[in-house]
C-alpha cells in the first residue's frame, strides 16, 4: 500500500478546495491568508484576502499604511489582535528585514504576532522547509489516526513530522489541514471518503469520534454596558477610541460604561447636561468574547449640543460608516438609526 503521505497528497490533488491563496508562491499572501484563518473558515476569510491584497499587496503596502485603515478592513473577521500584530510585523519587516519576510520558521517566528503555527504553515508553504504545521485540525487528525486520548502539542508534531512528505512539505500541511477542515470533521468524521481510513487506528477501535478528548468549556461570565449615542442638533453622534492596547484596540465605539450585571438602569445620562428632546432605550445587544459575553443596553439620546471629548469625535453616519467599529458596535449603530 502507498505511504500515509502519498494517499493522503493524491487525495488532496484531486479534492482541496479551490481558495485565492493556493498556490499563490508569493510568502506575504501565505502570510495573511494565514492569520486570516486563525479562528475563522475558509469561506468567510475569502472576501477579506480579496479586498486586503487589493489594498495591501505587499508587505510595504500594509507596513505604510494607517492602523485605523488596516482595522477598517478588518472590519467583522474579528480577533483584532490579529490585524494588529500583522501591521505591526509589517513594520518590522520592512525596518528591520528591508521588506522581505525571513524564510525559516525560527526566522519568521522571532517577528511579532507569528507563533509557531503560522511559522510553519508560511516556512512549509513559502519556502518549502519540511516543518509540520499543527492546529486544531490537524491535532485531530493526528489524535485520531494514531488513537491518541490526549495528545501534547509536542507528540503531535512529531507524530506529523514523522508522517510528512519532505518533498511537498507546504502541501502535507494544507492537505492535514484541509482533510481535518472537510473529511476528519470534530463531531462526525467522514470515514468513507477518508484517503486515511485504511491505517486509521481511531477509526479500526472505534474511538473516532471521541478522539481527541473534548476539554469541559469552563462556563464564560457575562458583562454588561450602558451605552449611549448622543445625537447632536447637526445630526452627528459622539464616538470614542478604545485604547490602542488589549480587548479591540485602536477600534471606535460609543461611549459606555460598565455596570454590574443586572444592574437597573437609571441615573443620568452620561455626560449630557440636559437631553434636548428624545430618550429612547434600544434593545440590547449580545456578542461573544472568546472569554466572556458582553451584554451592551443602549440608549439614543438626542442633544441639545455637541461637546468636546478628549478621546472621541462627533462623526455623520457617512463618516461612522468609515470608522473601524466592531461587530456589537455596529449593530447598536443599525439600532439607533445610524
Ligand atoms: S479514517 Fe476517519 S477518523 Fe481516521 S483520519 Fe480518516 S476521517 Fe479521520
Amino acid at each position: 500500500m502507498e505511504a500515509i503521505h502519498e494517499r493522503l497528497l493524491a487525495w488532496f490533488d484531486a479534492h482541496k478546495r479551490d481558495l485565492p491563496w493556493r498556490g499563490v508562491g508569493d510568502p506575504y499572501a501565505v502570510w495573511i491568508s494565514e492569520v486570516m484563518l486563525q479562528q475563522t473558515r475558509a469561506g468567510s476569510v475569502v472576501p477579506y484576502y480579496r479586498r486586503w491584497m487589493e489594498r495591501f499587496p505587499d508587505v510595504g503596502a500594509l507596513a505604510g499604511a494607517d492602523l485605523e485603515e488596516v482595522l477598517r478592513l478588518w472590519r467583522g473577521l474579528g480577533y483584532y489582535a490579529r490585524a494588529r500584530n500583522a501591521h505591526r510585523c509589517a513594520r518590522q519587516v520592512r525596518d528591520g528585514h528591508g521588506g522581505v519576510l525571513p524564510s525559516s520558521a525560527a526566522g519568521l517566528r522571532a517577528l511579532p504576532g507569528i507563533g509557531p503555527y503560522t511559522a510553519a504553515a508560511v516556512a512549509s508553504i513559502a519556502f518549502g522547509e519540511a516543518v509540520p504545521a499543527v492546529d486544531g485540525n490537524v491535532r485531530r487528525v493526528v489524535a485520531r489516526l494514531f488513537d491518541l486520548p490526549d495528545p501534547s502539542l509536542a507528540e503531535v508534531r512529531d507524530r506529523a513530522a514523522g508522517l510528512m512528505d519532505t518533498a511537498r512539505p507546504g502541501d502535507f500541511n494544507e492537505a492535514m489541514m484541509e482533510l481535518g477542515a472537510t473529511v476528519c470533521t470534530p463531531r462526525s468524521p467522514k470515514c468513507g471518503a477518508c484517503p486515511l481510513a485504511a491505517g486509521c487506528r481511531g477509526r479500526a477501535a472505534g474511538t473516532a469520534a471521541e478522539r481527541p478528548l473534548r476539554r469541559r468549556r469552563r462556563p464564560v461570565p457575562t458583562r454588561t454596558w450602558d451605552v449611549q449615542i448622543a445625537v447632536s442638533p447637526r445630526g452627528r453622534t459622539l464616538v470614542v477610541r478604545r485604547p490602542r492596547e488589549g480587548l479591540l484596540g485602536g477600534m471606535w465605539e460609543f461611549p459606555a460604561v460598565e455596570v454590574a450585571d443586572g444592574a437597573d438602569r437609571g441615573g443620568r445620562p452620561m455626560k449630557v447636561a440636559e437631553p434636548a428632546a428624545a430618550v429612547a432605550e434600544l434593545p440590547p445587544v449580545t456578542h461573544r468574547f472568546s472569554h466572556f459575553t458582553a451584554v451592551y443596553r443602549p440608549r439614543r439620546v438626542e442633544v441639545a449640543a455637541e461637546w468636546g471629548e478628549a478621546a472621541g469625535r462627533w462623526v455623520t453616519p457617512s463618516e461612522l460608516a468609515d470608522l473601524p467599529l466592531p461587530v456589537a458596535q455596529q449593530r447598536i449603530a443599525r439600532a439607533a438609526g445610524f
